[in-house]
């Protein structure tokens, strides 16, 4: 038995049940015993492999898009170049040498990140230590002024209370005990005013998710740019509105049960999008676009190409699955949605739906 599922019996036992919010908080960042408090979860060696991890094409194509939009926003300088649970810095790292070459961009930005995990600081340190960094516990202590930012698989981190749809009332999914084991319960159902405009689009028996960290998160990046201007890009894997049960656990690369190995798992929830775009008036949100979609009409098969004319097997034939990995429906593609928000006033960013 792992030390903090220890102390999540002796805790419940002692207080009674938590909610799952509560649960993924200590699993994910309990200061001795936390998932991200302890280790570098990612790559072959962890447990999960993100889309930067993948391929230097992710971060480079996604860095230019940055670039982009800071020229068609008049090039502010200076502005904050942020991002938010970098993993590795590896995304980071490749945005900024795709982006090197453009005038000015460098020069005006200066570089936040924000992380809560120590070994994934000093991770970052290494890979972005030239770029003389700033670390942040929280989004709302970003400088003042014009913000591009990035965050993947960040929102999926956070945690999330999950809802059980019983007549007009909502029962809340709990964890106890059972005997030596976490069990899932529920609270007597309630009416809640949060939640009453899913009345319309759920039934009996439904569970809707909410993740209430992310409002004020998006919150202190939309102040910085509705006031400055600037643009922040979210991928992750969700979808427009929270529809169903998705808290999961990933240990050693496989789905595991999301009870069993409290802070020695990985444990994410899909991201409601559409939550996001409320928390961020009074920006625009671009339309919920697929990663796929996104990374293809910014030119990854052009760039994929350049680069596989330098490639030879077993390189090449590593570099043509990761591409198709991170665009192709049926892997990344369409699973992993991106949505950009930006100033009402500002031109639309380039790549999303129309
Ligand atoms: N963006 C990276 C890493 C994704 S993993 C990539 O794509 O590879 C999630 C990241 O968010 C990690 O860096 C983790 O330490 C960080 N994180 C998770 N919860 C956080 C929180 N509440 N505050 C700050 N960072 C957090």
């Amino acid at each position: 038995m792992t030390a903090l599922k220890t102390a999540l019996l002796r805790q419940i036992r002692a207080q009674g049940p938590m909610t799952v919010a509560d649960y993924m908080t200590q699993c994910l960042l309990h200061p001795q015993h936390g998932y991200y408090a302890t280790r570098d979860p990612l790559g072959v060696a962890g447990d999960f492999t993100t889309a930067p991890e993948i391929s230097q094409m992710f971060g480079e194509v996604l860095g230019l898009l940055m670039a982009q939009v800071w020229l068609d926003q008049g090039a502010p300088a200076p502005f904050t170049l942020a991002e938010l649970g970098p993993g590795r810095g590896t995304l980071m790292a490749d945005a900024l040498r795709a982006t090197a070459r453009v005038p000015g961009f460098h020069a005006a930005c200066t570089l936040h990140l924000v992380e809560a995990s120590a070994p994934l600081r000093a991770a970052q340190a290494e890979r972005l230590g030239a770029f003389a960094p700033e670390w942040h516990d929280m989004a709302d202590t970003l400088p003042d002024q014009p913000l591009f930012l990035i965050a993947n698989e960040f929102f999926d981190a956070l945690p999330i209370r999950q809802f059980l749809r019983q007549g007009a009332g909502w029962a809340e999914r709990m964890i106890g005990v059972d005997g030596d084991a976490l069990a899932f319960g529920l609270s007597p159902p309630a009416p809640l005013a949060a939640l009453a405009h899913r009345l319309d689009d759920t039934q009996d028996g439904q569970i809707v998710e909410t993740c209430a960290p992310a409002r004020p998160i998006v919150a202190a990046l939309s102040a910085r740019i509705a006031a400055h201007g600037g643009f922040a890009l979210i991928v992750d894997y969700g979808d427009w509105r929270s529809r169903g049960e998705t808290l999961q656990a990933l240990r050693g690369h496989r789905f595991d049960d999301p009870l069993a190995h409290p802070g020695d798992a990985d444990l994410t929830a899909h991201v409601d999008f559409e939550a996001l775009a409320l928390a961020a008036c009074p920006l625009r949100a671009t339309p919920l676009t697929p990663q796929g979609v996104l990374l293809e009409r910014l030119g990854i098969t052009l760039r994929a190409q350049a680069l596989a004319r330098t490639l030879s097997s077993p390189a090449l034939d590593q570099h043509l699955a990761a591409h198709r990995r991170l665009t192709h429906a049926r892997e990344m593609g369409h699973l992993f949605k991106a949505l950009g928000l930006y100033p009402a006033d500002a031109p639309a960013p380039p790549g999303f739906d129309a």
